[in-house]
Order: structure tokens, then sequence, then C-alpha cells
């Protein structure tokens, strides 16, 4: 019989790239033309998917001392908050304009059709904390720029960027990358 405790140590130590990337769903041509639509919802279903995509992210920073975890709305979420309460951090969201209830900060960024705009609320984060900024995608990188930009503006010290997946010929890692910014990444798909 399985108990939960047969779950402990096993995943984590078969856990790589391939078990996560071959439980994401391709759709191929959504929303548009031309995009392959990397969809995570078959990855967060599958029980063994879910624990090891959260369990090699708190394995690699539950010893970081890391104060805030800051979640992308939607998806950054589904991921930044389990990581959070595992490693006893905060969750903090990052959410769409006109969302978060009480004073906020924003920045807009630009999108391949017009623009978007990310909030923070202004007591999320106070100056100094670490704090671990975690998507389930990172395209252009415009998105993970403008959380980046919200963070700095709050004075935290932001110690790595973390994405479920990354599309590195669209180049958003290498942008990240080039600035400076630290970036984890569980595994790649080519092309766009
Ligand atoms: P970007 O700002 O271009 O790095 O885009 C990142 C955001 O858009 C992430 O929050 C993703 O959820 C979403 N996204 C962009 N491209 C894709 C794709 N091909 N498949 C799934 N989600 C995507």
């Amino acid at each position: 019989m399985m108990v939960a405790s047969d779950f402990r140590d096993n995943d984590h130590e078969s856990a790589s790239a391939m078990p996560i990337k071959s439980r994401v769903r391709t759709i191929p041509d959504h929303p548009r033309p031309g995009i392959q639509f990397r969809d995570i919802t078959t990855l967060l279903q599958d029980p063994v998917g879910f624990r090891i995509t959260v369990d090699e992210l708190v394995n690699r920073y539950r010893h970081q001392n890391i104060h805030k975890v800051v979640g992308i709305e939607s998806r950054g979420f589904i991921l930044g908050a389990p990581v959070a309460y595992a490693i006893g951090a905060g969750f903090v969201p990052i959410r769409k304009h006109g969302k978060l209830p009480a004073q906020t900060i924003g920045q807009d960024y630009e999108l391949e059709y017009g623009a978007d705009r990310v909030e923070i609320h202004t007591d999320a984060i106070a100056a100094g904390e670490r704090v671990l900024l975690i998507d389930d995608l990172i395209a252009t990188g415009g998105t993970a720029l403008a959380a980046i930009a919200l963070i700095d503006q709050l004075g935290g010290h932001l110690l790595e960027c973390a994405f479920a997946i990354s599309l590195p010929d669209i180049g958003g890692i290498e942008k990240l990358q080039a600035r400076g910014i630290a970036t984890h990444v569980l595994t790649e798909f080519e092309g766009h």
C-alpha cells in the first residue's frame, strides 16, 4: 500500500526536466496562429507532476532565507503559493491592473499587440527583504521585467527568478541574464 510518506524522498531524486516537460501539453495555434501554447494544466492535474514541480523549487530555495515569494497572476500563483508555504516564506501576488484593493504601485509593459500593466501592494515587500520571483513561463521576458521593476521599487532584494518553462528562442531568459538577474528554469521548449 502506498502511504503519503512514500512520496517524500522518492520523487525529487528522480525529478528532472523530462518528467516535467513530458506532462506539459502543447496546443498548436492557440490563442493565435503560429503560437504553440504550453499548457501546464496537464502537469498540475497530475499528482506526481505537481509534486515534482513544486519540490524542485522547494529543494532549491528552502535554505535561502527567503522572506517573500512573489507570484505573477495567474499561473505564477499556482506554483508560488505552495513553494512559499513549504519554505516558510510569505506569498505576494503581482496582479493585472485594478485587481489589488489597497495602495499599489504599477508598471506598464509592452505586449506583442498593445500594452499591459502589473501592480503590487506597496506594503507587500519591506526594503531589504529577500525575494524569489516565480512564474509558469518566460517568453519575451516582458512580464517578468515589469515584476522585477516593482520588486526593485519596493527595495526588495531579488535573489532569483524561477520559471517552470522557458522558451529560449524568444529571448526572454537571455534578456534577464544580460541584466545580471539570476534565473532558474525547470524545463525548456524550442521554438515559439
Ligand atoms: P512574456 O512576458 O512574453 O515572457 O510572457 C510570459 C507570460 O505569458 C507568462 O505568464 C505565460 O503564462 C504567458 N505565455 C507567453 N507565451 C506563452 C506560451 N507559448 N504558452 C503559454 N503561456 C505563454
